[in-house]
């Protein structure tokens, strides 16, 4: 086991170490941030006096609007020379989100992604075929260093190509892959397609699926494509990338290294800090971080944490599957609906295909529209079938959203396709 005796520490310990290290983080953060020492001052708060854990709540929190005041190197810790990398993230005013690492912030996320891989299983011997993203995006280099670190053999193909990807997946032998779900559901789709059986012709026993909300039951149709187990992997470039948090054989939450993020769940309108199992948005402070160390920094994803011990033996907290983001919450004629609900009603119905698209309308009223396809299989359904499946659909997404929304089934293979995050949310409202 890679960094045995971390993934094993007992609670007590990790907490000891926690608050150490929190203590320190917050000293060092304000000695050495101009704009987070504002912050504070602004809200009276000195870090001495951040004695407590109850004290870190009155901590200020940290919001992608502070990069984007702060762009695009105002929030670093460190002098420029000490920089080795920089990364970037899409951001909310047409600039992205720098995020800059030293030697010690790549060593440190190195290590989280060898655990990542570790976790799931993956040793030396295996071959991960790596389709994340190269560049600018943290996915590609952060899969990278992880799995070599734990000795593996990666094939770094980046993503796209799909026919490519599928003829190097079969020829060097991938035990692992590594993408966004929607791609791997994608792949399992065109490989069916050109004739191969994923089962047959692949070799991947485990998937490391992340950087998008993804469903349970997106989980068992990649699943049963590949006949692999899909890990689910959170984590975000302003937080180093991927590996703040990733599943265990158990697939039964994502575990959060305590000793390297000290995570909290907070009410997204009132800010105040949750209780272990109430659901809220995750609030993350890395405990390590030299180039830019951000404290509670609002992630926007809403999930909820565990502390009980998980049956593989680890006790670094385990967060819920991500529900979806606040800000990717649509608001239907008052009504709060996320797109995971309406994924998770789609995939239980068998008729349909893993690929939809809702659009939101504007017409007296919000409206909303599914736009979703046929399993490839069912397009040549005769028309009283196809009604059929559409009321069907509509049913089960009013009992779940509480609104009305209309279905459009369409033929397989009528939709865009993604070779990175999906983007499956139109909305076309003018106000
Ligand atoms: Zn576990």
């Amino acid at each position: 086991m890679f960094e045995r005796d971390l993934q094993l520490m007992k609670r007590d310990a990790l907490e000891t170490l926690q608050w150490r290290k929190l203590r320190r983080i917050v000293r060092y953060a304000y000695g050495n941030v101009p704009a987070i020492r504002r912050r504070f001052k602004a809200a009276g708060v000195e870090p001495d006096r951040v004695r407590r854990l109850e004290d870190f709540a009155r901590v200020p929190l940290t919001t992608k609007e502070d990069f984007a005041e702060n762009y695009p190197l105002g929030l670093l810790a460190v002098p420029r020379e000490k920089l080795v990398r920089l990364h970037a993230s899409s951001g909310t005013t047409g600039k992205p989100k720098v995020v800059a690492y030293t030697r010690n912030d790549l060593e440190t996320w190195t290590r989280l992604m060898a655990r990542l891989f570790d976790c799931a299983g993956v040793t030396a011997g295996d071959v991960v075929q790596n389709m994340y993203g190269y560049g600018l995006f943290t996915g590609g280099l952060g899969f990278h260093y992880g799995a070599e670190r734990v000795g593996a053999l990666v094939v770094p193909t980046g993503p796209g190509n799909t026919k490519r990807q599928l003829m190097l997946l079969k020829d060097l032998g991938a035990t692992v892959i590594a993408c966004t779900p929607s791609y791997g559901l994608y792949l399992g789709e065109v490989a069916r397609a050109e004739g191969l059986d994923p089962k047959k012709d692949f070799h991947v026993r485990v998937g490391l699926f992340g950087a998008e909300p993804w469903s349970e039951e997106a989980r068992g149709r990649v699943q049963d494509a590949f006949g692999l187990r899909a890990m689910d992997c959170y984590g975000m470039s302003e937080l180093y990338g991927p590996g703040v948090s990733c599943e265990c054989p158990e697939q039964d939450g994502l575990h959060t290294w305590a000793d390297e993020f000290y995570v909290e769940t907070i009410d997204p309108e009132t800010e105040e800090v949750l209780g272990p199992g109430e659901e809220g948005e995750l609030v993350v402070t890395m405990l390590n971080r030299e180039a830019m160390p951000i404290l509670r920094y609002r992630t926007r994803d809403l999930s909820k944490l565990d502390w009980e011990r998980c049956a593989c033996g680890r006790h670094h907290p385990r967060m819920a599957r991500v529900v979806g983001r606040s800000d990717d919450m649509l608001i239907i004629g008052g009504v709060n609906v996320f797109p995971s609900q309406v994924e998770h009603v789609l995939m239980q119905v068998p008729d349909l295909a893993e690929t939809y698209q809702i659009l939101v309308t504007q017409e007296v009223l919000d409206k909303l529209h599914v736009r979703v396809e046929l399993a490839p299989d069912r397009s040549a359904l005769t028309e009283a079938k196809t009604a059929a499946v559409r009321k069907r659909t509509e049913e089960d997404l009013r009992s779940v959203l509480g609104i009305h929304a209309s279905v459009e089934l369409v033929k397989h293979g009528a939709l865009p396709r993604s070779e990175g995050k999906a983007k499956r949310i139109v909305d076309v409202r003018t106000l």
